[in-house]
């Protein structure tokens, strides 16, 4: 009984590293291109400009990078990337119906500056996974949404 378990144990983990090797390989083949839109945005490398021709003035598009490109192809299709204009557009600010609070890392710095009735100070909280924030000058309440990779928040 007990060889037999253990031959069990062995075999799988044999079967777990012919896994993990084949993930590996395609990602070493690939090649990185320019994304032409925020649907082939793939990772930190496709977002490297062309490059302007030589003899004419680069513009953003030719040569912006990194973040800075990332928010030019959003703008080009008018997706606001950073989320920066209003980012709560779900819920009410009540305890039965909170607005909703996109994050990707599982928490967000909001800053409540009161509803229509009564407007006050920007009061800032900080709003985390797994329990509402409430603005004790107002009383508006707060939620995260969570729309990063499952299990990545902390
Ligand atoms: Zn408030």
């Amino acid at each position: 009984m007990l060889s037999r378990s253990l031959r069990i144990v062995s075999q799988r983990r044999l079967l777990s590293t012919t896994r993990i090797l084949a993930n590996k390989a395609p990602q070493t083949t690939t090649e990185v291109k320019t994304a032409q839109d925020l649907a082939e945005v793939t990772g930190p490398a496709s977002l490297i400009g062309p490059g302007a021709k030589p003899g004419t003035i680069p513009t953003d598009w030719d040569q912006s990078t990194g973040l800075q490109r990332l928010e030019l192809l959003g703008k080009r299709e008018g997706v606001d990337v950073f989320d920066m204009e209003m980012p709560i557009t779900e819920g009410k600010g009540t305890m039965d119906d909170p607005f909703l609070v996109p994050t990707y890392i599982g928490y967000r710095y909001v800053g409540c500056k009161g509803t229509a009735e009564l407007d006050h100070k920007p009061y800032w909280m900080k709003v985390e996974e797994g329990k509402p924030s409430r603005c004790w000058h107002c009383g508006t309440v707060l939620k995260t949404k969570y729309l990063g990779e499952p299990g990545m928040a902390h």
